[in-house]
Order: C-alpha cells, then structure tokens, then sequence
C-alpha cells in the first residue's frame, strides 16, 4: 500500500517549514492538528532554554514538543522523533531549494526528508488504520517529537521523558524513526548506539619571528605529535554490538597571522566513537596519559560526552519476531546493530525497550537530502508490519 494523497500533503506542509534546530513550532502545530483528526489527544509543551547559542549570555526562547495520545491502555507503544533539521550548508549547491518539497523523477528532495520528516509522515501513515480496530482499554498509541534532536537537545525528549511520566505516563516500547538504514531500507534495527565524547587540546606557546626559532616555541609541533598519536592509538577490536572505537579529528586551529610569525596557540578537537569498554572519562585519561603524555607540556585538555555506549533492547524472541515482520515485507532480514550517530533513543532507553527503524541515512544532513517515492512507501509498509508484530508479541 502507498501512501495516500492526504499523506503526501502532511509531508509537503512540515517539508516546507524551515525548521533548523530548534526551531519546528509550525510543523509540530501542523501534526498537532493533523492527529486530533484522526482521534489523538495532543499536548504542545514548551520548555524554556536559556542561552541556546551558549556564546551569546541572554537568549531565552521556547523550544516546543508533541506529545499525542490514542487509547487509554497500559500497553503504550510509543513512536518518537525530531522535526527540527540540521541546516542546509551552501544553499547555492542544491538541486532544489531545500524548503521547497521537490518531487523531481519520483525522487523527494529536502532538506529533513529523512531526518526525519519522512519517517514521521510514514508512521501516522501506518498506523490509521489500527485506530479503529485496536482495544483502547488495552492499548495506547503515543507520538512524541520535538523540535531539539539536532542542536544541543536537552529541551527536547531529555525533559520530555521526565515531564511525562509525572503526568502518569508509562512507555512500554518504543520505536525511533532515526535514518538508520544502511543500503535498503529496513536492513538494519538499531538496538543501541557507541559513546561520542569530544576531546578539545589546547597547546600554548611562545610566538615569535620565524627567522629565530631559538627565542621561540611552536606549539604547532606540539600538537601534530599529539594528534599523530591520536589517530594511530589502537583502541579496541570491536565486539558482538560494537565495532572498533573510531576517532576522528574535526578541528585543527594554528594561525600566527602572517608568515614570518611563529604562532602562539594551536587548537585541534577530536571526537571518539566507543564501545562498551570505555566510558569517556576513561577515555579522557588515555588521552591525557598516554596520547599527550608527560612530554609534551603546555597543553589543557577538556573533553564533553553526549553519552556513553549503550544497549537499547535485548535481542530476545520479540525482537526477532519485529525483525521478521521487516523480513516479510522488505525480503531482507535486518541487522541488528549500534553502529552510526546518537540519537534520542539514548534518554528514552532509560523509560522502555528502543529500537531505531528508519529511512537511508546516505543523505542525511548532506546536500540534496533526498529519499525516493519507493522508499518512502515502503517504509510505511515496514512500520504496518512492524506494530502489527509488536501489538500481537508484546500486548
Ligand atoms: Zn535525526
């Protein structure tokens, strides 16, 4: 089965909402109004973030989330997602304009298509149809999305969660529309994620005339070595849910400002993926310890974590059941993985069962973001299968 006309038009209305994070108000109103329709009870909540931007000292703005309840059961199976967007990169390098919903050869084009607007549109898409039929005593459908995945989000589903089960509210199981698959659509169920921890080095230094060296002292030297021994470090070897950790210099900062002028700061910044060997304060002292070590002075090291590794779901017969309900509609049985970025389902593991199941995550946050027609149905057909499954193996 496609999706429906009424559907394509929901896509098209939030597609064309410029809803760079943390910004989305307008897509989630249009959901909003969209599920009470079809007999959803909807909450808009705001919650209040200061200094988003944490370089400026007074912005104050509302970050908005959804959260839509059918049923009145105790079994609550709960979709969750983002509508904000990463932004667009040079908008002179797209097809199309990003914020315009282009359908060019049965191909969708936008930016958020499949991270994660698509998913969203074929969930509810998937779903109307068990509206009718379920036992609402039993059973309880919940959508939860927000408008802070993409930015710094902590006044998205991280407060969500809390805010929630205060109000009564029990998640019993949840699946995430994150772009998780890999080749085809539905060939991987993510059950977890690795860690991300960013390393910031700083390496201070005596800036000078290039034509004296012996006056002064090049902190570019020093960080290059740390750095050569950053990428060379052997982490671990991976295991059954983790492949090897990874690191990956992002930023690298040295400028005297001219060229006869030995510089005074250099700046480089790594993240690391990780495994369930290391937490990133264990990270932390590898790095201080053995990466910069003793010999190389004059360095400050600071690091952030946005989580460490984790495991969402177990793989037990349930799950194997919701993999072959993708098995029976896509013709390929999924993966069970933790590989790829983190995403919301990093706060809800701590509520209920997650698993991630969404659109190709080749083109998310690049340039010409685009998912094709085909993929877009059949994920919605994949999702079908999937509640189906979980409704009969979980209630
Ligand atoms: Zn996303």
């Amino acid at each position: 089965m496609s999706i429906s006309l009424k559907y394509m038009s929901l896509l098209k209305d939030i597609m064309e909402d410029n809803s760079i994070t943390p910004n989305g108000k307008k897509s989630l109103y249009i959901i909003c109004s969209f599920l009470e329709k079809l007999g959803f009870i909807c909450q808009i909540i705001p919650f209040n973030d200061i200094n988003h931007n944490n370089n400026s000292s007074n912005t104050h703005t509302e970050v908005y989330n959804l959260y839509a309840k059918y049923g009145k059961g105790s079994f609550n199976l709960c979709f969750a997602g983002h509508v904000d967007v990463v932004p667009t990169g040079d908008i002179q390098k797209w097809k199309f304009n990003p914020f315009n919903f282009t359908i060019d050869k049965n191909i969708l084009y936008g930016r958020g298509i499949v991270d994660m607007k698509g998913a969203i549109v074929s969930y509810i898409s998937a779903i109307e149809e068990f509206l009718p039929v379920i036992d609402q005593q039993k059973m309880t459908f919940s959508i939860m999305l927000t408008t802070d995945e993409e930015g710094i989000a902590e006044n998205g589903i991280k407060k969500l969660l809390p805010y929630l089960k205060n109000q009564g509210e029990n998640l019993s199981f949840c699946l995430v529309g994150e772009p998780v698959s890999k080749n085809s659509v539905g060939d991987i169920i993510k059950i977890g994620s690795r860690g991300s921890a960013t390393f910031k080095i700083t390496v201070r230094g005596t800036q000078g005339h290039v034509a004296y060296h012996e006056y002064n002292d090049n902190p570019a030297k020093r960080i290059i070595r740390i750095l050569n021994r950053a990428v060379l470090y052997k982490f671990d070897n991976g295991d059954q849910y983790f492949s090897p950790s990874n690191l990956e210099i992002t930023t690298m900062k040295c400028d005297s400002g001219a060229e006869n002028i030995v510089p005074e700061v250099a700046f480089a910044q790594f993240n690391i993926r990780y495994g369930n060997k290391y937490t990133a304060e264990i990270l932390f002292s590898i790095i201080e310890k053995e990466i910069i070590g003793e010999d190389i002075k004059f360095t400050n090291l600071e690091y952030h974590s946005s989580g460490d590794s984790f495991i969402s779901t177990q793989i037990d017969d349930n799950l194997k059941s919701v993999a072959n309900a993708i098995f029976q509609v896509s013709n390929i049985f999924p993966e069970f993985s933790t590989y790829g970025g983190t995403s919301d389902a990093r706060f809800i593991k701590e509520y209920c069962p997650v698993i991630e199941i969404g659109l190709l995550g080749s083109t998310a946050h690049q340039i010409n973001e685009n998912c094709s027609i085909d993929d877009l149905n059949l994920l919605k057909n994949i999702y079908n299968n999937v509640i189906s499954t979980i409704i009969k193996k979980y209630l």
